[in-house]
């Protein structure tokens, strides 16, 4: 910290984002990044026309991209804005409608953007415990008297709220906004959008970077009210009115056109997801059953951080939460096929040797030819 620090952001702590270690080739499942390259009309998109514009600022209201989002959800333009990821737009929304006030609620486990973001703008926030399960108790949010925040599919559990549970939650709280994260909506769930013909303090998020193989090219989305739209846009404008480059809203445009190819994408991963959530229950460890591309799992042979470490060690990148409730667990994202029959081969040895260290007997090895 430099002695420049304004007061405010003195000891705060920035989002901690999965590690991108270059010493070696990793098997990275630790941010649950899409195993598929982008669309092939994506790479269609980055024309040497395009390349050639570089030199000029893309259109500010991205007025293509937001107009082609809005006909693939049925909303009208004016109730989109994009920027570059979601994240952005969630530090918008908790600025515009945390700070100076009741702020936000939302699950004591979930994605820790939510909390390091409220932190470093001094929103308040209140962290409401999940379920022992880890499902949400979304009566908890029913008539709440302040923002509400959910990810839904939640992260790094991956259960879901229905439509219905989330109109109970945005129709009991008209006063405030009520903020779905859809992040992960993609992976077999029911958007949240329609909810807006109705409600005029709901906003959703989506982001391109998961379903849609897009996470470098950063595209997010926030659908709401025009009005809220208008209060958003004026946060960006504050922060960096020009941070979509003419590429990445003509990958924009082209991903959002290309629904076969998120559906196959899609479809593929919650194969792979089952497949490796069969194999681990198979193996005796505890899986909770995830609706995004990510399985949260323990297993009772091995503490969770030294599971971390010993894959780390073993070229497999996944993600360990140091923190309160979740710390016997490592979130998994679901890469292909042969990424997890490679990783259910390591991780088969690494307990083995673990168990035999602690017995000292040497066990047959278990066969881990398929993904069952
Ligand atoms: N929401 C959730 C729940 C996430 O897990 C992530 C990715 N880490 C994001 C939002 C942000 O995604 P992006 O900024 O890449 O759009």
């Amino acid at each position: 910290m430099s002695r420049f620090l304004s007061s405010r952001f003195s000891g705060k702590k920035g989002y901690q984002f999965g590690e991108r270690p270059k010493d070696r080739e990793y098997i990275k499942l630790n941010s649950n990044e899409s195993p598929f390259p982008p669309s092939g009309r994506v790479i269609a998109a980055v024309t040497d026309e395009r390349l050639r514009e570089q030199n000029l600022y893309a259109d500010p209201c991205n007025a293509e991209l937001c107009g082609a989002a809005a006909e693939y959800y049925g909303v009208m333009p004016e109730q989109v804005l994009a920027d570059s990821g979601s994240d952005v737009l969630l530090s918008y929304c908790l600025l515009a409608y945390g700070s100076g006030n009741e702020g936000f609620r939302f699950p004591d486990i979930t994605y820790t953007f939510y909390k390091t973001t409220c932190q470093a703008y001094d929103v308040n926030f209140t962290e409401v415990p999940l379920r022992e399960d880890f499902t949400i108790r979304w009566e908890d949010y029913v008539s709440c008297g302040s923002g509400v925040l959910i990810a839904n599919p939640n992260a790094p559990t991956g259960f879901v709220l229905s439509p219905e549970q989330i109109e109970r939650i945005v129709s009991s709280n008209p006063d405030h906004v009520v903020i779905i994260d859809e992040a992960y909506v993609d992976f077999g769930n029911r958007s949240s959008i329609p909810l807006l013909k109705k409600y005029d303090n709901l906003i959703v998020i989506q982001t391109m970077s998961k379903s849609r193989s897009l996470a470098g090219a950063r595209i997010g989305f926030a659908f709401s009210s025009p009005e809220i739209i208008g209060d958003l846009s004026m946060l960006r404008a504050a922060f960096n009115p020009d941070s979509m480059s003419i590429l990445s809203q003509a990958i924009g445009c082209a991903a959002i056109r290309d629904d076969e190819y998120l559906r196959r994408c899609t479809e593929q991963v919650i194969r792979t997801r089952e497949d490796f959530r069969a194999a681990l229950l198979k193996r005796g460890f505890e899986v909770l059953k995830s609706n995004g591309n990510f399985l949260l799992a323990r297993t009772p042979r091995m503490p969770a951080a030294r599971l971390y470490r010993e894959l780390k060690k073993n070229g497999v990148l996944v993600r360990y939460f140091d923190q309160p409730r979740v710390r016997d667990y490592i979130r998994i994202s679901i890469g292909t096929d042969r990424q997890m029959k490679e990783v259910l081969d390591r991780l088969g040895r690494i307990l083995e040797q673990s168990d035999e260290a602690e017995t000292g007997d040497a066990r047959s090895p278990q066969p881990c030819g398929g993904l069952s």
